[in-house]
């Protein structure tokens, strides 16, 4: 099993420290050929805006959405999230729009800007899933096939899936909880 991490901005180190813990072949993509032979691809935390602009400036948007399209895997954490959704609150370009959730980015405002809290997160078992949030978005409306997977106390979803993508509004690669990553990969090996 092969996983790429697009690793042009954002928290891709963390993500690939992730897979080596788990004993997984990682790739960091910065370039279009680099998304030949994955059997899946993170996209990570950092700037949704500077990290779209780069997919689309080295012509990896479109590259990512068709083979997203075609069955490849794909897993975004917050910024990752954004990129991933169909609609945004405001329009940008470089938009994968491959899951059909709206989000809005930089939800939490001035006074929760970051803050961690523990989720409860039924796919993963019973022990609590340690939720880092950092100028994260929130998901807010979710149609069709979405599976949503985690919410906060006050009902706000922040992790979803849809078929073979996976997105969060948190950052599992900041944590030392392995089972999202374990998740993915096994949305990846076709046992989820
Ligand atoms: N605020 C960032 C954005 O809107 C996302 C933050 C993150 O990825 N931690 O793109």
């Amino acid at each position: 099993m092969k996983i790429g991490v697009l690793a042009s901005q954002g928290a891709f180190a963390e993500h690939i420290a992730k897979l080596h813990q788990l004993g997984v072949e990682t790739v960091p993509v910065r370039l279009p050929e680099e998304l030949e032979g994955l059997d899946g691809l993170i996209i990570p935390g950092g700037e949704s805006t500077s990290i779209g602009r780069l997919m689309r400036d080295y012509k990896m948007t479109d590259k990512i959405r068709d083979r997203a399209k075609h069955g490849l895997p794909v897993f975004g954490t917050c910024a990752g999230l954004i990129l991933l959704a169909k609609k945004n609150s405001d329009a940008y370009p470089g938009l994968l729009g491959l899951m059909d959730i709206t989000v809005r980015r930089n939800a939490f405002g001035r006074q929760r800007e970051s803050f961690e809290t523990e989720l409860s997160v039924p796919a993963l078992g019973e022990n609590p899933f340690p939720g880092v949030f950092i100028r994260a978005p929130l998901i807010e409306q979710a149609n069709g096939q979405v599976e949503i997977l985690a919410r906060l106390a006050d009902g706000t979803m922040v992790a979803a899936r849809q078929g073979k993508l996976l997105a969060l509004a948190f950052h599992p690669e900041l944590t030392d909880d392995l089972r999202f990553h374990r998740y993915f990969l096994d949305i990846v090996a076709g046992r989820q």
